[in-house]
């Protein structure tokens, strides 16, 4: 099957080992009036990047997914020229952020705006079908961010774009959570008609409540085990606990690895302390760190390779995830 990526559309044969929510580059709105903040030239910038994926490419790694927001400083045309460079696979998404911190243009447009899922989804359906700015560039997927509260007013409609998106075009939906209330996502997104597996359930791994985790993948969605190594918020050791049991339960098909990286942070938002944090995260962190905790526990390389490989694959592909015998107690 084919999908689209920064360097146009590419078999999900050749998506090898994916990493599912990394960022080349992203800012917060406002960031590109702090002129006090250090700002890195355009080469400089691709130039990092471009470092971050031949580390990855080293580490046997082929695909990316940056479900970086349209207000949030997407920029298709240099995830093109990062992919060229290094020929690692760049796929990108269309989708607004959610309404504490995306873009106050759009806060204020879709207020009392009866059509605003309408209008938003029609975007989104353009964006999906002719493409992004002057490159035409496709997305691969459709961005959803929600807040704490999934059922504000502006969460609502972008939920309901997501869904009108999705139904019109067949893409998936990848979405940002606050590690809460995802099992109110899901059930929104599936009334709306959205096949459940065509929905992950981001940022999952900040909770460490089980039950939680369950009602999702029990609801047929995948989800997102993807901000390894984001300490401060949830040690890792937590976060493989949690994902050990799932795959313990039979639900290794509907998991989703990844990190959250920032290879580039636009502006200087983050106090100094946090800044070098994310700085130094890594995108291989899990296959350092936590492949080994997992390994420990009883899990094959075998069943790890899956997770990286045929997840993202099935995603792509539209293929029901199993829900398959236990990975995690075949010997190491
Ligand atoms: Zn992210």
């Amino acid at each position: 099957m084919k999908i689209n990526s920064a360097a146009g559309p590419i078999s999900t044969d050749d998506l090898g080992a994916t990493l599912m929510h990394e960022h080349l580059v992203a800012g917060f709105l406002g960031w590109e009036v702090d002129t006090q903040a250090p700002r890195l030239s355009r080469e400089a910038v691709i130039e990092a990047c471009v470092e971050r994926i031949e580390e990855l490419q080293a580490g046997g790694f082929s695909s990316l997914l940056d479900p970086c927001p349209n207000d949030l400083g997407r920029d298709p045309e240099l995830y093109a020229e990062v992919a060229a460079r290094t020929g690692f696979n760049i796929l990108f998404t269309t989708g607004l952020y959610h309404e504490r911190a995306g873009s106050p243009y759009w806060r204020v447009k879709l207020q009392g705006f009866r059509k605003a899922a309408e209008y938003v989804a029609a975007m989104y359906v353009d964006e999906l079908t002719n493409g992004v700015g002057p490159s035409k560039l496709k997305p691969a997927a459709i961005k959803l961010a929600v807040g704490a509260d999934p059922d504000s007013e502006y969460e609502n409609k972008l939920i309901e774009a997501a869904a009108i998106a999705c139904r019109e075009t067949g893409a998936p939906i990848i979405t940002h959570t606050e590690a809460i209330g995802g099992e109110v996502l899901l059930a929104k997104l599936t009334g709306f008609g959205v096949p459940a597996h065509k929905v992950i359930i981001g940022h999952s791994c900040g909770s460490r409540d089980k039950a939680y985790h369950r009602s999702i993948v029990e609801g047929g969605a995948y989800i997102g085990f993807d901000r390894f190594g984001l300490t401060g918020l949830m040690p890792d050791e937590v976060r493989a606990e949690c994902l050990h049991a799932l795959l313990e339960a039979g639900f290794a098909q509907q998991v989703m690895i990844s990190h959250d990286c920032v290879f580039c942070n636009l502006g200087a938002m983050y106090s100094p302390g946090l800044a070098s944090m994310l700085k130094t995260h890594s995108s291989m962190h899990f296959s350092r760190h936590v492949a080994p905790i997992l390994r420990e526990r009883g899990v094959s390389q075998a069943a790890i390779d899956s997770l990286l490989r045929d997840n993202p694959r099935r995603y792509f592909c539209d293929e029901v995830p199993a829900r398959g015998k236990s990975v995690a107690a075949q010997p190491a």
